[in-house]
């Protein structure tokens, strides 16, 4: 198997989680593109599959402790 440190890719994708991993898989398709997929997580904590518990997972190892900016939200019927 070839080494990926010494492949070129065509799109290197940061984060397999839903997004990522969807991107990946489509992306692939194209046989003639290369794609990298990097994923920094570890092992799946069972909290992490019941909506209920996301809370208790602050401040262990599955938050990365990423804040949003502010965001300006435009909704559609504030034109009218
Ligand atoms: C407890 C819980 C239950 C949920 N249940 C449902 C559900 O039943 N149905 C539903 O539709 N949605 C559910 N959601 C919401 C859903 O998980 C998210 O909307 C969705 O995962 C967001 O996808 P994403 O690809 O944007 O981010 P994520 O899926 O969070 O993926 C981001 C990935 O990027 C990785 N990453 C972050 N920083 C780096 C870095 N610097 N380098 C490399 N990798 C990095 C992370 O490890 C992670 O794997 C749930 C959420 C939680 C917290």
């Amino acid at each position: 198997m070839e080494s990926t440190q010494s492949r070129q890719h065509n799109f290197i994708i940061v984060g397999g989680g839903a997004a990522g991993r969807l991107l990946a898989a489509r992306l692939s398709l194209v046989p003639d593109w290369a794609v990298m997929l990097l994923e920094a997580g570890g092992e799946v904590n069972f909290l992490q599959d019941i909506p209920s518990h996301a809370t208790r997972l602050q401040s262990t190892a599955a938050d990365r402790v990423y804040r949003t900016g502010k965001v300006e939200i435009i909704l559609p019927w504030d034109d009218v």
